[in-house]
């Protein structure tokens, strides 16, 4: 599945090279303070494709309208009220945007998306050049060279790659010339070293060679004022090479957002220091860093907050400056040390809701300072599943990219899958290719503290509501969430 969205007519485009103050450079490890984060678009004009997806690239603005039905039954907007997977994720997508476009050096700018297109400059290559070690002549001159009568050329000079031809070519003449370097005036073909013979001042060319060969002339590749990349491509090592042949050191692209990851609670500590009796590690920051890292955009850890909603709301708004956007884990149920829900609730900066799936029902999101805030519930593998569903969408989106979602495939379920009726059940599953079909094998039971379980797996299977239990041998949806070349 694919998601069309269209970046905006009005842009600044790339310009010819131009270099880059190393000052100017954000990217590897982000700094303490400044720079500031990158501002989203003043408007992100998306376009569907097919109807499901053109239903997630609506228009974007930051507080999109809610755009699902009330739970049958259920207050709207209240406690009971089931939030459908789908629309919450549509109205997600709605109320991110992408980023504005910034220049960055080539390296930095390897899996970005180009925000405007880029044309030569100059003809590529530049000139006309030797595609053999051997000697320029006029073709014209050797037409009737044969092994035994072989037509001897004087030499009047010679030319490296990266020097200038010190001579030009006339009648029964020839210029010594290497591979790369520039064809001499005068010549229009390259006899190959192998075909001729010293003798004395002289070469001796022992077969004729065409007009124009072995040469590459100049503009052959493209056209001085012809396309390069155009805007929306995902800039990857055959963008880079060519980018770099054709001058540029840096492009225009939408930049990898910076994603500050908190997670929440008095019981957590950090993975390297000891954890007395009742507290556990924090995991969630770690799975969060690695799912945004993966996306593409560049995570960095805001650290343990403790359930204290005066230190949160700090420590979020300490974050903004230097984050395009936030993800907190823990604390959005409705539990006495529920500091997110706390610290953001009653100033309606962030919603906070009960999906309709599992794992992951309590969710929050919405923009503290104008840049989006997830709330995920606390359970690592609400997390995993949550950040799959709803945040790495958005994240692509924000980066310009068109294929936000994960492929999914048909897969065969080997095991029985189950769970509440009412809700999207996110299965962790296994899928392997067997004869030419998929089959989806659960990695373990559905609690949703299970890490290990994500771990082993490889997809979600996705039961859709209205069923309890999918039996063996019955198909089913599965978002795979690794590549399975990597899938060692
Ligand atoms: P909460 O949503 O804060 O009520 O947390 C739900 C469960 O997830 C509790 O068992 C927490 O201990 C656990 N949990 C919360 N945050 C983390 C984290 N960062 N890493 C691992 N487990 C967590
Ligand atoms: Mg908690």
């Amino acid at each position: 599945m694919t998601t069309g969205f269209e970046l905006p007519e009005e842009q600044e485009g790339n310009k010819p090279p131009a270099p880059v103050a190393p000052d100017d450079v954000w990217g590897a490890p982000p700094p303490t303070d400044l720079p500031p984060a990158h501002p989203p678009e003043e408007e992100a004009p998306v376009a569907g494709v097919p109807p499901t997806q053109a239903e997630l690239a609506a228009p974007t603005s930051a507080s999109a309208p809610l755009p699902w039905e009330p739970t049958e039954g259920a207050e709207p907007g209240g406690p009971e009220e089931l939030r459908p997977v789908d629309l919450v994720r549509k109205w997600i997508l709605d109320s991110v945007s992408v980023l504005q476009p910034i220049e960055l050096p080539l390296q930095e700018a390897q899996g970005c998306v180009l925000a405007a297109e880029v044309v030569a400059q100059l003809d590529l290559p530049p000139f006309s050049s030797s595609g053999m070690d051997g000697f320029a002549v006029r073709a014209s001159d050797v037409a009737e060279a044969t092994p035994q009568n072989p037509r001897q050329l004087r030499i009047v000079g010679r030319v490296a790659a990266g020097q200038q031809p010190d001579a030009t070519v006339g009648l029964d003449e020839a210029v010594r010339i290497a591979t790369g370097a520039p064809v001499p005036a005068g010549a229009d073909a390259i006899v190959p070293v192998e075909q001729t013979s010293l003798q004395g001042e002289g070469v001796l060319v022992l077969a004729p060679v065409k007009e124009g060969a072995f040469i590459r002339p100049a503009g052959q590749d493209v056209k001085a004022g012809g396309l390069l990349v155009p805007r929306g491509r995902r800039v990857a090592a055959p963008e880079l090479g060519l980018l770099a042949s054709a001058g540029y050191s840096s492009v225009l692209v939408h930049p990898r957002p910076r994603v500050a990851v908190i997670s929440t609670g008095d019981e957590l500590v950090e993975p390297g220091r000891p954890a007395s009796f009742g507290l556990i590690r924090d995991s969630n920051s770690f799975t969060l860093f690695g799912g945004v890292r993966d996306a593409g955009a560049e995570p960095f850890l805001g650290g343990i907050v403790r359930d204290d909603v005066d230190e949160l709301r700090e420590t979020v708004l300490g974050l903004a400056i230097r984050a395009d956007c936030f993800i907190s884990s823990g604390g959005v149920s409705v539990g006495e040390r529920d500091v997110v829900k706390k610290a953001f609730f009653r100033r309606a900066e962030i919603d906070f809701y009960k999906v309709a799936m599992q794992p992951g029902m309590p969710q929050g999101f919405g923009m503290i300072e104008g840049k989006p805030y997830w709330g995920l519930p606390g359970n690592p593998v609400s997390v995993f599943v949550s950040f799959e569903v709803f945040i790495r969408p958005a994240l692509l989106k924000m980066m310009g990219r068109h294929d936000i979602l994960r492929p999914e495939v048909t897969a065969i379920l080997e095991t029985d899958v189950s769970g509440p009726k009412e809700k999207t059940v996110f299965a962790r599953v296994r899928v392997t290719r067997l004869g030419g079909e998929w089959h989806a094998a659960s990695t373990g039971p559905g609690q949703s503290n299970l890490i290990s379980t994500v771990a082993k797996a490889n997809g979600l299977a996705v039961v859709p509501p209205g069923t309890e239990t999918l039996p063996a041998g019955t198909k089913v949806r599965v978002m795979l969430f690794r590549a399975l070349e990597d899938d060692g």
